[in-house]
């Protein structure tokens, strides 16, 4: 699969020929500086400059309600199970959202597989955006190692000018790009562009924490009783915004809801957070994590901690949306700057 190039006065184009077969979902501005991922039909309506968007592209591939089964008692017990799915382009995903989507894939491929969730991937055609310098403070891409493209694209978009580097991942890409017939192959001089923008970002792009990444999770072992996390359970609220936007969170609730004929109804799955007081609450009303402060701290060890033990990767992307939107103004990286500070 040789790589690409895309003019950009083609870019209009390449959506219009997309959004013919299937849905094409991009960033859109909303309101003065804020972001969805929202269907497209043309070029002009995407921004190509923006703040990771509100809800990260999660909510594609793991809907925030979404119908498991259908029950119908009327003529016999029936039951059917159901998979939400459509064909879907989502264009222009940060390398830090890409490294998200990673990290779900692996968790519903886990045991015991999720198959809805596991279809409905094989149904999205991912398209990946280079960010060429920070999106604004609140990023930590860099400690995380996901300023720099890393895979779980099929086509990813480079910025360079007046055209756009296509670095072409998949047979699904490459499809993608024969049937549009816009683009032309890169030759050496585009990869020598491509080459001086990624040396270029090695020097705007550094660790935002004064940490060795190999030292994060026995930090979190260590921290494990530090006061830090009762001092930002007082100011946290518990509305679990930080886990709604959070790319890498996966919690989830099952509801059955029956209809008021109490014949038919369905069982649907919800978002959950961990943030939330009844979330680790058990039969007998015993909670696990009663206190605010014991909830953050499961938070951020379910980043930099557990994950890396388990599937030897950290469940954070960096992209900032949880401090971006903490109305309580809690820091991911502040946390862990106090942390370190702390000393042994
Ligand atoms: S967004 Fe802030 S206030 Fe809300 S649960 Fe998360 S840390 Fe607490
Ligand atoms: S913990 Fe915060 S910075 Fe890390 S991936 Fe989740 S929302 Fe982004």
């Amino acid at each position: 699969m040789k790589n690409a190039i895309l003019k950009k006065e083609k870019l209009d184009d390449f959506i219009k020929i997309m959004s013919k077969d299937e849905k094409v979902i991009a960033p859109v501005l909303k309101g003065n500086q804020s972001y969805t991922f929202t269907e497209v039909k043309s070029a002009d309506e995407i921004s190509l400059k923006y703040l990771p968007t509100i809800l990260p592209p999660k909510k594609y591939f793991m809907p925030q309600h979404e119908t498991l089964i259908e029950y119908d008692k009327r003529n016999g017990q029936k039951v059917h199970c159901v998979v939400e799915v459509e064909d879907l382009v989502i264009f222009g995903v940060h390398t830090c959202d890409l490294a998200g989507i990673q990290c779900l894939n692996m968790i519903f491929a886990d045991r015991p597989k999720d198959m809805n969730y596991l279809i409905r991937k094989n149904r999205i055609t991912l398209i990946g955006l280079e960010c060429n310098s920070y999106c604004d403070e609140f990023a930590s891409c860099a400690l995380m190692g996901n300023h720099i493209p890393k895979g779980g694209y099929d086509l990813l978009f480079t910025d360079l000018g007046n055209y756009f580097f296509v670095e072409i991942n998949t047979r699904k890409g490459e499809e993608l790009i024969e049937k549009t017939n816009l683009f032309e192959n890169a030759d050496s001089n585009h990869q020598e562009e491509l080459n001086k923008l990624r040396k270029l970002k090695e020097s705007i792009f550094k660790p935002e924490v004064d940490i060795d990444k190999n030292e994060i999770p026995s930090l979190f072992k260590k921290k494990f009783e530090s006061k830090i996390w009762e001092d930002i359970g007082e100011r946290c609220l518990s509305c679990g915004n930080c886990t709604n936007v959070c790319p890498t969170c996966y919690c989830f609730d099952v509801l059955d809801i029956p209809d008021l004929n109490l014949k038919t109804g369905k069982r649907v799955r919800v978002w959950d957070s961990c943030q939330n007081e009844p979330f680790a609450k058990i039969s007998g009303g015993e909670s696990f994590r009663e206190k605010r402060g014991d909830r953050k701290r499961h938070r951020f060890n379910r980043k930099f901690r557990y994950p890396v033990e388990r599937y030897g990767k950290f469940f954070c992307t960096g992209c900032g949306r949880c401090s971006r939107t903490c109305m309580a103004k809690i820091d991911l990286k502040e946390t862990i700057r106090d942390l370190i500070k702390e000393g042994n």
